[in-house]
This record gives C-alpha cells, structure tokens and sequence, in this order.
C-alpha cells in the first residue's frame, strides 16, 4: 500500500499524563516514522504510514490511551509527503494561548505501590514515589505548560538515575514531573508542635505511628493540605480532637488501610466501592455496620471512609493497621492549610507535624460524594476531579469569570466553549478565606493565561464575592483608566443552580427547574430558597415558591431552627404562642418570646424567605430534635436519621397561583404523637409538593438543584416518584456549581458587548 504523510490532531486531557511516550511506544509496535509535540490545543503527531494502519494505529489510541488522560477529540488529515527516518517526540514549544486542561491530583497507582513495598527496589517505602500515570498535578503547579520548572519540583535537582528514567521514553517516570528518589526527592520532617525537630530521614513514618497508636494528634502534610490525624479506634484522642477543634458532633471523615477495612465498618454497595477505589479516591458517605468508632459521628447512622491515596498514607497505613480520623486542617471558617505558616495557628490542637519540603502550590481538599440510585451525587468537589474542564452548548463572546456565591464558593472562567471549574474554595465568612479565594482566582487566571471580559457574580449585594466582583472592576478601571474594560453582570442565584446543570447535561430547550436550598437573593430582595422556575438559556420565569415566613434575627436564624420555628408558630396562633408549650417555645425563656413577638409583628431584623432549608429546620425545631446547630446541615442530617420507610402519607399544604402554603403542614406536625412518623411524613410532603407543581409542566425535563438536595432520603424519594428526575453529578447540588451556572447566565444574554 502507498505510503502517506498524515498529520493527528487529538484534544482533551492529553498533556502532563504520559500521552508522548504512549503515542511513541505505539509506532514502535506500528514501525512507523514521525514525531509526536504538544500544542496549544493537545497533541500533534505527523506519521509515514498507509491508511490500513492509521486505522488501527487510530483505534489503539481511542482503546489504550493513558490512565489519566481523557480524550474529547481525534482528527487526521492527509499531508504533502514528507519523509521521517525514525519516531521523534518533540519538545514543548512555549505556548501562547492556553487550552489544554490541567490534570487533576490524582492516587497513587498500583505499579508505584508494588514498587514501594518492594524492598529490592531503590524506591523502597519512599513517601513520594510517583510515575507518569499517577500522583500529583494541580496541587504543585504555577503556571502552564506542566513541565517540571512550572512545578514546586523544580526547587529538586534529580540525580542521575532519575534524569536517566525522565529522560527514557519507554521508561514509565518519562517526563513524570514530580519524579524523585531517596537519594534526590522531596523528604519528610517530624516535629513537635513548637517545631522541634524529632527524627530525621530513616524512621518518621514510623515514628508517627508510634506517636499515633498512643493518642497523639498529628498533622500530617499531604497533597493539597494538612490533615489532623488520630487513632480512630481511641475514644480518648477523637475526644481530644473534638475539644480542642471546638467541633462537638460534627462527624470526621476516617481513612481506612483497604476495602476489607471499610467492610469492617460499613455496608458497602458495588458502586460505593467503585468510588473509593477509583484513582480519584474521594471520601464516601457509606452506612456505618458496626458502633465500633464511637465519637466519630456522634448520633449518625452514616460515615465518610476513603482510601489512602498517596505513598506517605499507604506507608501510614500499613503500619497502623488501624483506621484513622484523617480531617482537613483549617480553623473553623477558614480554608485549608497548606503552610506551616498557616498550620501554626493549630499549634493548641496537634501535637506533632509530619512535614515534608515540596510546597503546596494550590490549596485542594478531599473530596467528597455518595451515591443515591446508583448515581455519584458530589457534596464537595476538589481533588482528584478538580479544575475540571466543562463543554458549554453555545460559544462564548467573551471571557468569563465567574465568582460563586458565599458559601462552598467555587469560581469558573469561561472561553470558547468551555468552563474550567475550580476547586471547592470554602466559605467566604471570614478575612483569611476571602483573602485565599482572591488568591485562587489569581491562580486560575495565571495559570491558563486568562483574562476576563465579563464578571458574573450573584445578586446578593452583601455577599463577599459581590463585593470582589465591584473591587476587580473599579481596580481594573484605575489602572487602565478606562471604566469600561469588564462588564459586570449579577445572577440570581437558584436560576445560577438550574443553569449549572442544564451546561452539565447539555439540555437546551426549557426546563423544569426545583431549587431548594438555605437561602439565595431574589429579584425582590428576600431571601428564596423554596422555588419552582421554568428556565432556558434566555431566563426563567419563577412559577412557585414557598410563601414567605420571617427569619427572627436575620443570619442569627441561620444557625438556630427554633428561630424559624417560632416564626411558624407566630404566623399560626399569633400571640397565643406566649402560652403555648411545646419543644419551640420551651427552648425560649418568657421574656425572650415577648421580645420576638414584637420583632415578628413589626418585622424588625426579621428578613423574609422562602427557603426549604429553613423549613427542615423549623420542623426539628418543631419535634424537639434540635435548637440549635453546631455545624451545617445537622438539623437536616437528624431529620434523616429518624426517617422510617415504613411510614405511607403526607401532610396537607396548600397552592394556589404561584404560592405554597406550609402552614397546613406546621399544624399537622404538631398534632403529631409519634416523632417518625411526623419526620415522615413531611418527607412525602416535599415530594408531593413538586409532583403537584410539576403536574403542569411534566412535559418539561424534571431538574433539581441546591443544597437540600444533598438530603439522601429526600433525593432516593424523589427518584423513586421520578426516576427520570435530573440531578448534577460533577458539581454539587450545593453552592458549588453556582459559579458554572453563571458562566452559563450569559450565553444567550443579550446587550452584552
Ligand atoms: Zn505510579
Ligand atoms: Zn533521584
């Protein structure tokens, strides 16, 4: 057959994860001439081939690619003839425009951990053992390309031996940035809580063992961050944890040495199993089997296990041979620490480090998921999936960015006709968050060379990425003394949910979008939160909502169900509630009530909403489950808890034009004896509430977003009534995915130019 010059353009994530040396390796087994670069968009290969084998050269690329990479496009067209002696791979050009995605941090994979417990091979038990196919990426990036000079790497000279296997393309450390040895690697460094060295070079991972089988609390320096480890099995030390966390009951992810270790303390399904083995390794919420760990999760039937997933936690592990309460470092409100700078501020709550000297470039969490229906719902999404890249269905007209919301804040920059989603950031509640949210989007922005037209943030003129939104504009517009550079455009915030999953799932015609969540500014200045939207890509028209109850004392309602509560109770029987007992009024003293009355009838500091969130907690209130929370979510976690499947029937509400009336409900509740079967019931009165809304529209795809959604019970009933109902499955349903549904906002937005 006539040989011919081809030139093979493929796109995706196709750079940084050994996609060179596999495309050589390939026309070795092929015996074909060419060479093989990285571009701006992917990977470039020109061959001397016939067309039976770039078939088949063609369809071992789509079969066999690299673990880590993922493949969105291969194109081929024939060229003038040019003649190749051998097969090249060629060297990174410096690239001017960037789209290539940035690979995620991912786990250790099982060529590298037979290696480290190997004791013939030079890698033998060293922390950082990495290869191309695995470990980490984002976390220890500057700037793009990824080469190691770009990389918190390049403070390591390699040594001969590992220049040799970087340098080998069929060697599988070829051009693995992170490569290192004992000899020339990154190394481990224990140390008390006032810094003082204890061991070096030979037994750390030993002695931190040691440390931790008797009670000790130990920071140990990870991939994305610091995490506070403790023996899980010792009720004294999570006890230690707790007290000097300040963190009473809210549950601590544990790390168990394998899955036989998960199965000894958990029901684990087929797909659970799945995600705690993948290479993403995220922490699952599973149904705990035995109450073998008391204090873990205080009063819950559920716990979030995951894997170890690099090299020092494998090491770890082994010698434990226990599981182990591995939860992120960071004062409460704060994100992540990845300094022992930022670590030193828990000096009160660890007692040793286990420090290593390669820096955390970028901050990145575990993240975090559960399965409902057989399907991966995301409840934080950071490493192993984050940046992650998203197709939009239209192209943009200009550069995005867009700024979350204030809660689980994520950002996304939008180009072309892709979103490139960060990783979850945190709250925006205190000055260290904020300042490290302006930090990541330096860092996103940085990194793929980005630089906005449009800033889409959320409605809400209080939240703190509102007002870094107004601050980048009014800096740009001094420094180029021109006010018109960025366009600012604001979104309302359930739309923002719908939207996010509407890009995810590629729907393009109307939706039926159900936003439930804690709280959102609406278009007319309360707090939404229980609503029904018909949306496209154009807008969306609000066609229901929870009527509007009064939130006691604004944010402070937030965290205290009975505030909520007793709006309900006010709203049903008016001042009578001063004489009324039940659990509500009981967690208030007489003057208090008399003092809220007056703030409920005059509306003082007592914002409207129409939230979903805060009638679970109303409803904990209510049957004396909690009054107040510790931490996020708990009212709403207890409540499913106490659900029994065995209970049929739900309670009256009422609807009519585009109101819902709760009231009804709030009645019945407290004529309620038994505490299931109210907990219950008013399960089935939330997915009764959508069928009846829905009824209308149910030609329209059923879409479900916002942080209520994260209610494992809730979403299982909801499947079970709809099983085509459609959830987000990259981004959580929570404010996570506000940031995508933004860039979303302005596809077919129309004046912006
Ligand atoms: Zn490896
Ligand atoms: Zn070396």
């Amino acid at each position: 057959m006539e040989l011919c010059t081809y030139r093979v353009n493929i796109t995706g994530t196709v750079q940084g994860v050994g996609f060179r040396p596999f495309i050589y390796a390939l026309s070795q087994r092929y015996l074909l001439t060419g060479t093989v670069s990285n571009n701006s968009k992917g990977v470039e290969i020109l061959l001397n081939t016939n067309t039976l084998t770039l078939k088949q050269f063609l369809v071992a690329i789509e079969y066999e690619y690299p673990p880590l990479a993922s493949i969105e496009k291969i194109e081929h067209v024939e060229m003038e003839y040019q003649a190749f002696d051998d097969f090249k791979i060629i060297a990174t050009k410096k690239i001017a425009k960037v789209t290539v995605n940035i690979p995620p941090d991912v786990s250790i994979c099982s060529d590298c951990e037979k290696e480290l417990f190997d004791p013939s091979n030079r890698r033998y038990r060293y922390p950082f053992i990495t290869c191309t196919n695995c470990g980490v990426r984002y976390s220890i990036i500057y700037d793009l390309p990824y080469d190691r000079i770009n990389t918190s790497m390049k403070f390591f000279e390699m040594c001969n031996v590992c220049e040799e296997e970087y340098s080998n393309p069929i060697d599988r450390r070829y051009h693995a940035q992170p490569i290192g040895c004992w000899e020339c690697g990154p190394k481990l460094k224990l140390m008390n809580n006032m810094g003082l060295l204890l061991e070096d070079r030979i037994n750390e991972v030993d002695k931190t063992v040691a440390l931790l089988k008797d009670g000790n609390i130990v920071a140990v320096k990870g991939i994305g961050g610091y995490h506070l480890m403790c023996d899980a099995s010792n009720a004294k030390a999570i006890a230690n944890l707790r007290e000097r966390k300040q963190r009473p009951t809210k549950p601590f992810a544990v790390m168990v040495k394998d899955i036989d270790m998960a199965r000894e303390l958990a029901t684990i399904s087929v797909e659970e199993e799945e995600f705690l083995t993948s290479k993403e390794r995220p922490i699952v919420i599973v149904k705990m089997s035995s109450r073998k760990l008391e204090g873990i999760a205080p009063n819950m039937s559920k716990i979030g296990l995951f894997l170890p997933y690099t090299p020092l936690h494998l090491l770890i592990l082994d010698r434990l041979n226990r599981p182990l309460v591995a939860t992120s470092a960071n004062i409460t409100d704060e994100p992540i620490c990845t300094s022992l700078e930022d670590l030193e501020k828990l000096q009160g709550v660890y007692d040793y480090v286990l420090e290593h000297d390669r820096d955390i470039v970028n901050g990145c969490d575990d993240s975090v998921l559960m399965v409902v229906n057989k399907q991966q719902i995301m409840l934080r999404r950071a490493r192993g999936y984050a940046p992650m890249s998203i197709k939009l269905p239209y192209t943009l007209k200009h550069n995005v960015l867009a700024l979350g919301a204030n809660q689980k804040s994520t950002i996304a920059i939008g180009y072309d006709d892709q979103v490139i989603l960060s990783p979850h950031i945190g709250d925006l509640n205190s000055i260290g968050s904020v300042e490290y949210y302006e930090k990541n989007i330096e860092i996103l922005k940085r990194v793929y060379h980005f630089k906005e037209e449009v800033i889409v943030h959320d409605m809400h003129p209080n939240y703190e990425s509102t007002k870094v939104a107004k601050s980048l504009v009014l800096r740009q517009a001094q420094e180029l003394n021109n006010p018109s550079v960025t366009e600012l455009v604001e979104v309302q915030h359930h739309y923002a949910h719908i939207l996010g999953v509407m890009v995810e799932k590629g729907l393009e015609g109307k939706v039926f979008g159900v936003a439930f969540d804690g709280t959102g500014y609406g278009d007319d200045g309360n707090l939404w939160g229980g609503e029904f939207m018909v949306c496209d890509y154009e807008g969306y028209e609000r066609v229901a909502h929870l009527d509007y109850f009064k939130l006691l004392g604004g944010a402070k309602a937030i965290k205290e169900p009975r505030r909520v509560a007793l709006s309900f109770l006010f709203d049903l029987y008016g001042d009578d509630v001063l004489t009324l007992e039940n659990a509500t009024t009981k967690a208030f003293s007489k003057a208090e009530l008399k003092t809220y009355f007056i703030a409920w009838e005059k509306g003082l500091n007592a914002p409207k909403s129409s939230s979903v969130g805060r009638l679970f907690d109303a409803v904990a209130s209510l049957l004396g489950i909690c009054q107040m929370m510790s931490f996020e979510g708990e009212s709403a976690m207890m409540l499913e808890e106490l659900y029994d499947a065995s209970v049929t029937g739900y309670y009256t509400f009422g609807y009519k034009g585009a109101v819902i009336d709760v009231l009804p409900l709030i009645k019945d509740l407290l004529a309620e004896n038994d505490t299931k079967v109210a907990i219950s019931k008013f399960f089935h009165t939330l997915v009764e509430m959508i069928a009846v809304v829905y009824k209308k529209y149910n030609t329209l795809p059923l879409v479900l977003s916002g942080g209520v959604f994260q209610n494992k019970v809730l979403l299982g009933l909801l499947f079970d009534r709809f099983p085509h109902a459609i959830v987000p499955n990259l981004f959580p349903p929570n404010d996570g995915g506000i940031a995508l549904g933004q860039v979303a906002s302005i596809l077919k937005q129309k004046g912006i130019e």
